[in-house]
């Protein structure tokens, strides 16, 4: 056993179940699903779902029918949704593992329904109408096609019509209204099919714009993985992440000298320079050289040059010299620096965050129910 190389991961999944309870709690009657896409933003997948299905939650939503496979693998009883359509000959596996595409398309449904009739059996699927993402679901002229011939829908199971939020961290944006207006005429369209009464429109943030959002079901991810759901005001959501970085070597400057590639930050004569073992390939985001910043508990330490590949270069002149050896972990997620604080600074948003953190970091997983 090498130990910790490069960093410490610590998720908190108590505080995952904790949010994931507080999220339910907002939305009231409707039902609280879990989008854990992309290996739950990087959180790990195998670990978070049955943290969540334990705190309650029986619905999930994947981005591939890949990571449906996989999710089916760690949860034998949820139900699990895919957001990105039916790829071609996929239908066998859908049906083979239970999980449920969302179809957004007129070509989704055609694929889907003709997969249904040749399993003899009216399978369940979403049907995604776009309201503005100009993303993924029916536009407004397929979902007139599909109103005036709802025999596409024919010996397929609708189960519910979704639709998508672009602006919804924004509380004041009336892009949501306009969104909700036309969600709204979307189902109105689909009237006749019994899944315009199961309706899902809000992600985490949607969750805070009001009832009129939640409809029967809300679908949240970042906010579970302690994201801000709201760009203004404090953060309701428990932190989830901590990222602690291991210095490798102290330095002290004895005459003016330049730190990292491009030389882009000179330091001189009492300065003191840690060097901690994680860089880009790490996902911590290059956009953070000399600008990000570590902490060794309470004290600051500033990243000072380029963020090279597997290593940055801290400041700790200030930090007394006995909080600072080779080996001390540096928080670069951490209590006085969450993941929207450094995603802000790098010029980017918590979730690019999470899901770039990489694969060399031991991961610790606490605060798990037994
Ligand atoms: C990713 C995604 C969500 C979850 O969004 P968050 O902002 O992370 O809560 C919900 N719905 C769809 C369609 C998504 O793609």
């Amino acid at each position: 056993m090498i130990g910790i190389e490069a960093g410490l991961l610590t998720i908190d999944l108590g505080a995952i179940a904790a949010n994931y309870r507080l999220l339910q709690d907002k939305a009231g009657s409707a039902v609280c699903a879990a989008v854990v896409k992309a290996d739950a933003y990087g959180l790990g997948m195998e670990k978070v779902a049955p943290a969540l299905a334990q705190a309650g939650c029986r619905t999930f939503f994947v981005a591939t029918l890949e990571e449906g496979v996989a999710l089916r693998g760690v949860l034998k009883d949820a139900a699990i949704h895919v957001f990105n359509g039916v790829p071609s000959g996929g239908g066998g596996v859908f049906a083979e593992h239970k999980l449920t595409p969302v179809l957004n398309s007129l070509g989704d449904i055609e694929a889907w329904a003709a997969y249904c009739k040749q399993a003899g059996q009216a399978l369940a699927a979403g049907v995604h109408a776009d309201t503005g993402m100009s993303r993924l679901g029916l536009p407004a002229y397929e979902l007139q096609t599909l109103a005036a011939e709802p025999q596409r829908l024919e010996g397929v199971k609708p189960a519910y019509v979704m639709s998508h939020l672009a602006r919804a961290n924004e509380a004041n944006n009336h892009m949501n209204r306009r969104q909700l207006e036309k969600f709204a005429q979307a189902l109105e369209s689909l009237a006749a099919s019994p899944a315009s009464h199961c309706a899902s429109l809000a992600n985490s943030s949607g969750i805070f714009l009001g009832g009129d959002y939640h409809f029967q079901m809300v679908r949240p991810g970042s906010a579970l993985y302690g994201v801000s759901p709201m760009t203004e005001g404090p953060n309701p959501m428990a932190q989830v992440v901590r990222l602690q970085g291991k210095i490798l070597q102290i330095r002290e400057i004895d005459s003016p000298l330049t730190v990292g590639y491009g030389a882009t930050r000179k330091v001189g004569p009492g300065e003191r320079i840690a060097t901690v073992a994680i860089g880009y390939a790490d996902g911590y985001p290059r956009s953070l050289s000399n600008s990000g910043c570590g902490f060794i508990g309470s004290y600051k330490a500033p990243v000072i040059g380029r963020v090279s590949m597997d290593l940055i270069t801290l400041d700790v002149t200030k930090i007394p010299s006995d909080s600072v050896h080779p080996g001390t972990m540096v928080d670069l997620i951490g209590p006085h620096n969450p993941v929207d604080d450094v995603a802000k600074r790098a010029g980017t948003i918590g979730y690019e965050i999470l899901t770039s953190l990489g694969a060399r970091y031991q991961r610790a997983y606490v605060g798990a129910k037994v």
